[in-house]
């Protein structure tokens, strides 16, 4: 049976970039060797940091001024090394969810941390709005997709102070004005890559201005004098990076991503919508394209797992709903196709069609 894979992350990646992946794992470039056996200061692999980095800059359109980094530690590793490299006394954070605030946690470490608005009380159903972010700030830093709770800021932000993004599950989803950030970093297991790498993307001279002591790892100048190359990177996962990007160039780039995403994420909105069986956990306008979440209408509580058995009879993997949502969540990132979201939807008309 066909399986239609909706995980949360890791999740769907092209069938290309798995296939090449795995190819050059037996046998890098015709070499003889695995890609996971050469040193990643080798002359075959700095080839592919090199076109990894340039492509992100084209995609993405980043000006000039910016490093384009591949790191170990996920973008929880992040969550620290962003105020260890940005907080000097104070820094905003828009509070939006479980990322969100771990984020928020481990700026603790480091000196105030105003939360400029919070959606926890209605349990991050929806995005804050009308807040404001203090003048003085050192940064502001937001989740722009907020994986667990299916809400996304699926624009730009005009943020009077640094504005810092968790990109991680919707990188590539999109245009971004990256002129707009100071920096960027996203997890790659969402929407990039095999687990393992974390793409960070900053503004070469925002660095440098904390007036502390950083660790050599975790200083992000190390990295960007040393082009990602200070220690071994994980070299496996940024391949798989480099055979994404350019599976996403040769398919429209992040314009044709986003119109994907919209399409998918219509169908799937639409069926929940119009189906009496279920009902979008999330407020209308704050709606993720990324990570789509819902439940049953309250009259058919008792049918949750029947319909995930049935679901799951019918090839859909990974719908649960993280548990602090309950009910189902549908990933959509890009690899995502119309046809795996329609044939979730059909598992929904039919099971209504069975109650
Ligand atoms: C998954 C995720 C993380 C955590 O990523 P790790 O790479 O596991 O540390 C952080 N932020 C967001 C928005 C995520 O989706």
């Amino acid at each position: 049976m066909k399986k239609y894979n909706f995980n949360a992350g890791p999740s769907i990646l092209p069938r290309e970039v798995i296939e090449n992946t795995a190819k050059q794992i037996l046998d890098f470039n015709g070499t003889g060797l695995s890609l996971a056996e050469i040193s990643h200061r080798s002359k075959d692999f700095q080839p592919v940091v090199d076109e990894a980095e340039a492509l992100i800059k084209e995609i993405l359109n980043i000006p000039e001024g910016y490093s384009v980094l591949f790191l170990g530690g996920g973008a929880s590793l992040e969550f620290c090394m962003i105020p260890y490299n940005f907080l000097i006394n104070k820094a905003a954070y828009l509070n939006t969810g479980t990322w969100a605030k771990k984020a928020m946690k481990e700026a603790k470490l480091f000196g105030e941390v105003v939360e400029v608005a919070s959606s926890a009380d209605a349990n991050y159903t929806f995005i804050p709005k009308d807040w404001t972010c203090p003048a003085d700030a050192d940064y502001l830093h937001i989740t722009t997709n907020n994986t667990i709770y299916g809400t996304e800021i699926r624009k730009d932000l005009d943020a009077p102070v640094r504005l810092i993004a968790d990109m991680s599950s919707d990188i590539f989803s999109r245009p971004v004005d990256v002129a707009k950030y100071d920096c960027i970093y996203a997890g790659a297991q969402k929407n990039l890559a095999m687990a393992g790498v974390t793409l960070i993307i900053v503004k070469n001279d925002a660095l440098g201005k904390a007036p502390r002591q950083i660790p050599t790892m975790l200083d992000y100048r190390t990295h960007v004098e040393k082009g990602s190359m200070f220690n071994t990177p994980p070299v496996v996962p940024i391949y798989s990076a480099l055979e994404t990007l350019r599976w996403l160039k040769a398919n429209g780039g992040v314009e044709a991503m986003d119109k994907k995403a919209h399409e998918r994420a219509e169908l799937l909105y639409g069926e929940i919508d119009r189906n009496k069986l279920f009902r979008g956990t999330v407020k209308e306008e704050d709606r993720s394209l990324m990570n789509i979440c819902f439940v049953m209408n309250d009259e058919y509580a008792e049918l949750e797992k029947p319909f995930m058995e049935f679901a799951t009879s019918k090839g859909m993997v990974g719908i649960k709903g993280h548990r602090s949502v309950g009910g189902f969540r549908a990933s959509c990132y890009n690899a995502q196709t119309m046809e795996g979201v329609q044939a979730l939807v059909d598992c929904m008309k039919e099971f209504e069609a069975q109650h």
